[in-house]
This record gives structure tokens, C-alpha cells and sequence, in this order.
């Protein structure tokens, strides 16, 4: 099975629909989502709606995700992304609330496992360090496991000499995956990129092959920054889309 990873989409409907381009192009046959669809951005419900309208999709939630249904404390969250959640929230339809509110904090398959953080603390643990990917091991029994959260993309494995690598996911080479061990994949962010690289970022997956993918596509950054400035939202959410940080 091809699968399609996204993840911290954050209601940019142009970059949502780039990666769903690029994926028909590549003959997806399945999504995984690991939340964070909402948040930061300017289209909530348009985002929410492409989402539940696809015919095979799991999803996790996202720590945005949970907070623009009430499902979790906005003081976690930094100033801006506050102001993005007070606006997302009045945005919000009864039918994109009700969809949100659904959203599990982890899946747990036979061959993969998804959470938005990281398996041990789905929600809110940023990964980054190789001791953080040491700590989660127990938490999942996969050969691998997605996740976001950080908007960086990057893969944490254990080399055949035992020893964790930690390195960032290279764009348009599969990277192949010990079926034996246990890899965990941040697949980036399609709305909001952090690594420097604007452009929309996702992994494809290929399950029967073991391995991932890293890609980026080009969007519109231009209209969906006009749409962010006529909806009023902070201008450093703004700006950094032209950024990609
Ligand atoms: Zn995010």
C-alpha cells in the first residue's frame, strides 16, 4: 500500500490541496493524518472538510486540534498561536467542531502507529533528541511510527552497530526502514514549515517496500498571506510562511 503522511496542516487549504495534487499524481491510496489540522492558518473548516471527505484516511488530533474544541488549555500555547485558536474557534462549524472532537490522541495499527507528539505523549511531547526517541521505544510495538508536532521533518532510528541516529529526512529519496527495529518518521508540516524550506512538506510511505519519501510542493504562499491579513491574524504567522520557520 502507497500511503500519503501529513501532518500540522494549520488551515492552509493551498498547501493542503498542493500535497493532495502531488499524491493523486503519485497513486496514494491512503492518507495518514497526525493532526493539527486547524490552527495558525486562515481556511479551519475548508481544511477540516478535505480531510473528512476522504474515503480512507486516519487521523490523530493535534494539540491545536483539541484546543480549538475546548478538549485542552489554551494557556500551553504561546500568545500567537492563542490569538489563531480565539479566532479558529469562532470560526468553527458545529460539523468541523463535532469531526475535531472525534479525533483519537494515537492509532495503533498492526504496521504503523500515529500520534501527533510522539507515541509516549501524543499530544504535546516535541521530539527532537535522540534521547526522547530512547524514552519512547516502549511506548509503541511497530516496525515504525509518524509523527509531527515539531514541523520539522527527520528520521530517529537505531543503527546496526546500536546506535540512534537522528538526522533530517532528505527530499525525493526513499529512505528505508529495518522491519526488525523501530524508526519513528516526523513527516514534517504541509501548512507552516519550520526546516527553512517554505514549501509544503509531507512523506509518501510504502508500506510493502518499507520505505519513505520525503516531498515538497510549491502553493500559493501570496493568497493564503492576503487571506491571513484580511482575517486579521498576527503578522508574524503572516510573515513566516515566506520563511518556511
Ligand atoms: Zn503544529
Amino acid at each position: 500500500m502507497r500511503y500519503g503522511v501529513i501532518s500540522d496542516i494549520h488551515s492552509n487549504l493551498e498547501a493542503l490541496d498542493a500535497v493532495m495534487a502531488l499524491f493523486k499524481k503519485e497513486r496514494i491510496q491512503s492518507i495518514l493524518c497526525l493532526g493539527d489540522i486547524v490552527g495558525y492558518g486562515p481556511n479551519p473548516n475548508e481544511c477540516v472538510d478535505r480531510i473528512s471527505g476522504l474515503k480512507k484516511v486516519q487521523s490523530t488530533a493535534g494539540s491545536h486540534d483539541y484546543a480549538s474544541v475546548g478538549l485542552k488549555d489554551m494557556t500551553w500555547f504561546n500568545d500567537m498561536a492563542v490569538r489563531a485558536l480565539t479566532w479558529t474557534k469562532r470560526k468553527l462549524t458545529e460539523k468541523s467542531r463535532a469531526f475535531l472532537m472525534r479525533l483519537p490522541r494515537l492509532v495503533d495499527g498492526s504496521a504503523f502507529t500515529l500520534a501527533h507528539g510522539s507515541p509516549r505523549d501524543p499530544i504535546d511531547e516535541y521530539l527532537l533528541s535522540s534521547l526522547q526517541f530512547l524514552d519512547n521505544l516502549p511506548y509503541f510495538r511497530t516496525p515504525v511510527s509518524f509523527i509531527g508536532h515539531t514541523h520539522v521533518p527527520a528520521v530517529f532510528y537505531t543503527d546496526s552497530l546500536g546506535v540512534i541516529q537522528n538526522k533530517p529526512l532528505p527530499e525525493g529519496r526513499a529512505v528505508s526502514f529495518d522491519p526488525e527495529g523501530k524508526t519513528i518518521v516526523n513527516v514534517g508540516s504541509v501548512g507552516q514549515p519550520r526546516d527553512g524550506d517554505p514549501r509544503a512538506c509531507a512523506v509518501i510511505y510504502d508500506s510493502e517496500k518499507r520505505q519513505v519519501k520525503m516531498v515538497r510542493c510549491a502553493y500559493d504562499i501570496e493568497s493564503v498571506q492576503k487571506k491571513m491579513r484580511q482575517a486579521s491574524l498576527p503578522l508574524y504567522l503572516i510573515e513566516r510562511l515566506g520563511y518556511g520557520r
